[in-house]
């Protein structure tokens, strides 16, 4: 017999506990699920943007191992700069430990939740779990990442996406782990559609890099050869994982039926960045806050999530494509824009701190925003022309 309650999240990374922690405040019934036995850890640099931490409700303090002012950029692996802010851009953590806590909120505000508990199936409003039982709910929060059980349960199309790998180097006995404290490594210019980074942990930076699906078998090289020139030793890192990051299509689905999809499972991580845990969170909230209206009756279905996600995420999205699109097509003027522009530099930190955002930046630019829009038009349909080739090939 099925066990009910108000809400099923499934899927307990940063969308699906959010969505879990404010759906059980605002007294629902909630039964957040994971397949994982938690703590777990994932593939994922741990470098959460201020513009992120602001949106909790809580303080990510117990799990921050580096605050970072300073972001050290590197073009094609040659000459570096570095640029300092007065206020904290980022925090650095690991998904074992931010991930763990982030259910304990979402568990003290009232939420149940079963790890070791992978979803089997889903029919209608059911879900089956792989040791048989089944639980019925209102509604559906999938929030299971980037390849979840949800999306193919319902016959949707997987998303497309780029590709990352990345490893830990041991900050004590490494000579460059000592540069990075409060700073962050960026490698820029090298990877097709992609970056790599250096982000310092308490006893580790995380190293990694990662870009268009093409550059998948090229990942080990690339990424051993920047590891040797931010002066890691050849085999200093451990535990090397790869993973792939969705990107949404433009207008692609985000409800179905009672299912709504957040984070990773919609596809919301930023193509500039392959930030994703910020629109991971936030997308949490707003099918948290669209469940509700619909449980209490006040709408008939979970459409104001789509259109939350269209008013405040995808145009985001959308200006973030078009910036990838530009600087993949040439980064060498942007590097150098970063590099001796102060305003730019601001700007930049602005977004990161979540005071300003890709949207307002691209407001700025007035008349020229014509031009930029032809040129990312014409650079965007070149990078699918090239990835066209590329999978042909
Ligand atoms: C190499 C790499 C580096 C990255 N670095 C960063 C970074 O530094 N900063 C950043 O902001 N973003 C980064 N990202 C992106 C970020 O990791 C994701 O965008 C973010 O984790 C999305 O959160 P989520 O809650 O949507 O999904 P996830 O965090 O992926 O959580 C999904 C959860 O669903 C569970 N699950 C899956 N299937 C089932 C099932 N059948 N039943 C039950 N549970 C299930 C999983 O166990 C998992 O716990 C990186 C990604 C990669 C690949």
């Amino acid at each position: 017999m099925a066990r009910t309650c108000d809400v099923i999240v499934v899927g307990a990374g940063p969308g699906g506990s959010t969505a879990a922690h404010d759906l059980a405040q605002a007294g629902a019934d909630v039964l957040l699920l994971d397949r994982a036995d938690f703590p777990r850890d994932k593939p994922c640099g741990g470098g959460v943007l201020i513009s992120a931490v602001k949106m909790l409700p809580y303080s990510l303090d117990p799990v921050t191992e580096q605050t970072i002012t300073c972001f050290r950029v590197r073009y094609k692996r040659s000459w570096e700069f570095e640029h300092r802010y007065h206020e904290p851009l980022a925090i650095m953590t690991q998904r074992s430990r931010l991930d763990a806590f982030m259910v304990e909120q979402a568990v003290a505000a009232g939420a149940k939740f079963r790890d070791g508990s992978p979803v089997r199936s889903i029919d209608g409003t059911s879900v089956t779990l792989a040791n048989g039982d089944v639980h019925e709910a209102g509604v559906i929060i999938a929030a299971d990442g980037a390849n979840g059980i949800v999306r193919r349960a319902l016959g949707l199309p997987r998303l497309r996406g780029a590709v990352a790998l990345e490893g830990n180097a041991d900050r004590s006995e490494q000579r460059a782990g000592q540069r990075w404290s409060d700073a962050v490594g960026l490698e820029l210019g090298s990877m097709p559609g992609g970056y790599g980074w250096v982000f310092p942990k308490d006893d580790h930076c995380n190293v990694g890099l990662g870009g268009f699906p093409s550059a998948a078998p090229t990942l080990r090289g690339e990424l051993s050869k920047y590891a040797g020139c931010e002066s890691f030793e050849a085999d200093a890192l451990s535990e090397l994982r790869g993973h792939h990051l969705p990107l949404r299509d433009p207008n692609s689905g985000l409800v179905a039926g009672p299912v709504a999809f957040v984070g990773d499972a919609a596809g919301l991580v930023d193509p500039l960045s392959g930030e994703g845990i910020g629109n991971a969170i936030r997308s949490g909230q707003l099918a948290a806050e669209a469940a509700l209206e619909f449980l209490s009756g006040e709408s008939t279905d979970l459409s104001a999530y789509h259109r939350s996600i269209e008013a405040e995420i995808e145009p985001e999205l959308r200006v973030a494509r078009q910036l990838q699109a530009l600087f993949h097509q040439c980064p060498w003027p942007y590097v150098q824009l970063l590099r001796h522009s102060d305003r730019f530099w601001t700007a930049f930190c602005r977004i990161v701190r979540g005071e300003s955002s890709y949207t307002k930046f691209q407001s700025r630019l007035g008349p020229a925003k014509v031009l930029v829009d032809a040129a990312a038009a014409f650079a965007e349909r070149r990078g699918r022309q090239v990835a066209a080739w590329q999978t042909a090939s």
